[in-house]
C-alpha cells in the first residue's frame, strides 16, 4: 500500500475520501467520539481490510456508521422503542443493537454472522459529510491497532496505522473522547458497554436497562451462540485431502474451494464466511471439509480462530 495520504476536510478531501471508500479503500475519519476506521460495510475484501489493518486477532462484530435514521432503517429493524431513542439522541454517541433487516447486503464480516447489528448515527459534522459524500454504509472500528488506545486526534491515528491504510481525514481532536454507549435493543433493552452518552439519560426515555454481558463479545468459544456452526465435521490443517472430504484450500493446489489461490491473508478473510457455507452444501450432513492450514500470522490468527470455533465440538 502507498503511503497514507493526509486529507483536509474540505470539499475536495471528502470527495477523494469517498472515492477511496468506493474503491474498497480505507479511510481514518473522527466522529465525537474517537476517530474510526472506515470501509465500505457492503464490502467483504473491504472489511477484511480493516481487520488486517488493526491485526484484530478476532472477528468480532463492527458498528455500521449512517447519516441519519432513514438510512439506518434500510440496514436495521426499528420498533418504537428504537425509533424514539434515535429521536433523542442521533446524530450521537450513542449505538444501538437492532435485529439486521433481511437482505440488507451488509459483509458477514461486519455481523460476525450475527441475527443483529450495531449502528450509529455520529454527529461529528467530518463524519456527517463523509456519510453524505460516499453514499452508503460504513464499518468503522477505532483507529488503532488492535489492543492500543482509541486515537482522538489524526496524528494519533497516522502513529499507530500510516502506511496500512489508504488515508486520513484530518478533523482536529475529538470532542467526547470515549467510545459510543452501545445498547442492545434486540428484546431486552441492555446495556452493552458504557461510553459517552450516559445510560441515566437512556433510562429516563425508555426505564431500567438491564446490565448482561455483551452475549456478540466471542470471548470464549461458544459464546457467540450465533456464530455459524456447519452440519459437516471439520479437519484443520489438512496438509492431504482424503476420499469424500471437500477440501476448503489457501494457497496454489487443486481444492474444491480455495480462499484465496494466491496465499493472500485479506482474501481468504473476505472469502470466509460465505466458502464455509458452501463447503458445509458441498460435503453434506455427515460429511468432512478438509481446510488447508492457514499461517498464524496477522489476519491468518482471526481466521484460525474463527474455524477452531468451526470444528470446535457442539452440543
Ligand atoms: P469498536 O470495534 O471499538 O467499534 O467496538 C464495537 C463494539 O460493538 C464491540 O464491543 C462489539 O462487541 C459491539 N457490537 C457490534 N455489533 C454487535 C452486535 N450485533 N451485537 C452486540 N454487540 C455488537
Ligand atoms: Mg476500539
Amino acid at each position: 500500500m502507498p503511503a497514507t495520504l493526509f486529507l483536509a476536510p474540505d470539499a475536495a478531501g471528502l470527495a477523494r475520501a469517498a472515492d477511496i471508500l468506493r474503491a474498497g479503500g480505507l479511510v481514518a475519519f473522527p466522529t465525537e467520539t474517537v476517530y474510526g476506521l472506515g470501509g465500505d460495510a457492503r464490502s467483504d475484501r473491504a472489511v477484511a481490510g480493516i481487520f488486517a489493518a488493526k491485526d484484530r486477532p478476532r472477528f468480532n462484530p463492527l458498528i455500521a456508521h449512517l447519516p441519519d435514521l432513514a438510512a439506518a432503517e434500510e440496514f436495521a429493524l426499528f420498533d418504537d422503542r428504537a425509533r424514539a431513542l434515535a429521536a433523542a439522541f442521533w446524530p450521537g454517541p450513542l449505538t444501538l443493537v437492532l435485529p439486521l433487516r433481511p437482505g440488507a447486503g451488509l459483509s458477514p464480516l461486519v455481523t460476525a454472522e450475527l441475527p443483529t447489528v450495531a449502528i450509529r448515527v455520529p454527529a461529528h459534522p467530518v463524519a456527517q459529510a463523509l456519510l453524505r459524500a460516499f453514499g452508503g454504509p460504513l464499518a468503522a472500528p477505532s483507529a488503532n491497532p488492535s489492543g492500543r488506545v482509541s486515537p482522538t486526534r489524526a496524528a494519533h491515528v497516522a502513529e499507530g496505522l500510516s502506511g496500512r491504510i489508504d488515508a486520513i481525514l484530518d478533523g482536529g481532536a475529538c470532542a467526547v473522547g470515549v467510545e459510543s454507549t452501545i445498547l442492545g435493543l434486540d428484546g431486552t433493552a441492555s446495556l452493552l458497554r458504557p461510553g459517552g452518552l450516559p445510560a441515566e439519560s437512556i433510562e429516563a426515555l425508555i426505564g431500567p436497562l438491564t446490565t448482561g454481558g455483551n452475549a456478540a463479545k466471542p470471548n470464549a468459544p461458544g459464546q457467540l451462540a450465533s456464530h455459524y456452526a456447519p452440519a459437516a465435521a471439520i479437519r484443520l490443517n489438512a496438509r492431504d485431502t482424503r476420499p469424500g472430504e471437500i477440501r476448503l484450500g489457501f494457497g496454489p493446489g487443486a481444492a474444491a474451494l480455495n480462499l484465496s489461490p494466491t496465499g493472500d491473508l485479506t482474501e481468504a478473510a473476505a472469502n470466509l464466511f460465505h466458502l464455509l457455507r458452501e463447503a458445509d452444501r458441498l460435503a453434506g450432513p455427515g460429511g468432512t471439509i478438509a481446510i488447508a492450514p492457514i499461517p498464524e500470522t496477522g489476519l491468518g490468527r482471526a481466521i484460525n480462530d474463527r474455524l477452531r470455533r468451526a470444528a470446535a465440538p457442539r452440543g
